[in-house]
């Protein structure tokens, strides 16, 4: 690991102005320090922002707010987000391992970078991490890669599950940076990867994740993970739904470089009673559009059959 600076942010502007002159900040340091370790991130200078008074959940009027460092466990486990948004409960506790979501913040858990074995190793091209290097997961191992929205230039799959049950309860995010504080709703924070791979978000240099605000409760809400083992495991695929009684919003995770909202199959459900003819015709709309690679075609009929179950265990 190449030597770097290390600090502790005595407040979110002077981490901000920090970030801006080239810091890179550290919440849980559980993605960040593994990359480091590997050589694929060589920051120079560390600004530590788990310490920042960014760790309440508070009730607002309509919601609740939660702090960017807010730990994974203890979001997981607290009665309102419980009671009110069980399927962020349940994609917290589907990720990571317990001593992980120790440690984990909310800000880095959404800015945690792709688990493509390539970007990983620094022995291979990578135009994530390294531009204009090439792809080689679009002809070598890609089974755990996109079916949807990828291009030519990267076909990795955003790893949060967390990201996933936030985009189906249509989370904001409060960010500060250098020109001042704004919110940027969550489908809209992670990008496509298009000819850009490298930017995973519309996030800029010395941007800080203050915390994430929820709108009204979703109790009627799921979350369900297929993965390779029972143990910690990233996600094959996953799906967030939440039902509201004129609405249903789904999210799709281990198919896209971005939680992917299904936006196809919820204009489908739209006005309709979550009838096995609806949900069926709804996953079908929104796969129509999978375009998948060599070995990950068995992503298309298990996102049908899992999108299917989660709105089925919805349907009154
Ligand atoms: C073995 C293992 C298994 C895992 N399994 C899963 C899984 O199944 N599902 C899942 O979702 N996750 C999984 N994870 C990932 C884990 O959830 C993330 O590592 C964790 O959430 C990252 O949070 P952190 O606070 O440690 O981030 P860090 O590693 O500290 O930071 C991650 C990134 O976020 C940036 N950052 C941190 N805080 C802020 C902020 N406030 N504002 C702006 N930028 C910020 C950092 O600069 C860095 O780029 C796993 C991790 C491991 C090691
Ligand atoms: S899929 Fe993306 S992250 Fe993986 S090798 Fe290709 S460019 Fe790199």
């Amino acid at each position: 690991m190449k030597a770097f600076a290390f600090e502790r942010a005595s407040d979110a502007a002077a981490a901000v102005a920090a970030g801006a002159d080239g810091a890179t900040f550290l919440g849980g340091g559980t993605n960040l320090v593994d990359l480091m370790k590997l050589g694929v991130a060589a920051p120079t200078r560390l600004v530590d922002v788990s310490r920042l008074p960014h760790d309440g959940i508070e009730e607002t009027a309509g919601g609740l707010r939660i702090g960017a460092a807010v730990r994974n466990a203890d979001l997981a486990s607290h009665p309102l987000v419980r009671e009110r948004y069980p399927v962020l409960s349940e994609a917290l506790l589907a990720g990571a391992s317990g001593q992980l979501r120790n440690l984990a913040t909310v800000g880095g858990n959404l800015l945690q970078r792709t688990r493509c074995s390539y970007f990983q190793d620094v022995t291979k091209p990578c135009n994530k991490r390294e531009p204009g290097s090439g792809c080689p997961a679009r002809d070598g191992e890609h089974r755990n890669h996109a079916i949807l929205g990828h291009s030519e230039h990267c076909v990795a799959t955003h790893p949060s599950d967390m990201a996933v049950a936030l985009a189906a309860i249509e989370a904001t995010v409060e960010v500060l940076g250098p020109a001042g504080p704004r919110t940027i709703p969550i489908p809209g924070l992670h990008r496509l990867p298009g000819d850009k791979p490298q930017h995973d978000t519309v996030l800029n240099p010395g941007d800080l994740i203050t915390a994430i605000e929820l709108g009204g409760p979703a109790p009627r809400s799921v979350y369900r993970k297929v993965r390779d083992r029972a143990s910690f495991a990233f996600a094959v695929l996953s799906v967030a739904a939440v039902v509201e009684p004129a609405d249903v919003r789904i999210a799709l995770g281990g198919v896209a470089h971005v939680p992917w909202r299904a936006e196809q199959a919820e204009a489908v459900l739209r006005g309709r009673e979550l009838s096995p003819e609806a949900i069926a015709e709804a996953a079908d709309a929104e796969l129509s559009a999978a375009i998948p690679l060599r070995d990950n075609a068995f992503k298309v009929p298990l996102a049908r059959n899992v999108l299917i179950r989660t709105l089925s265990e919805l349907a009154p």
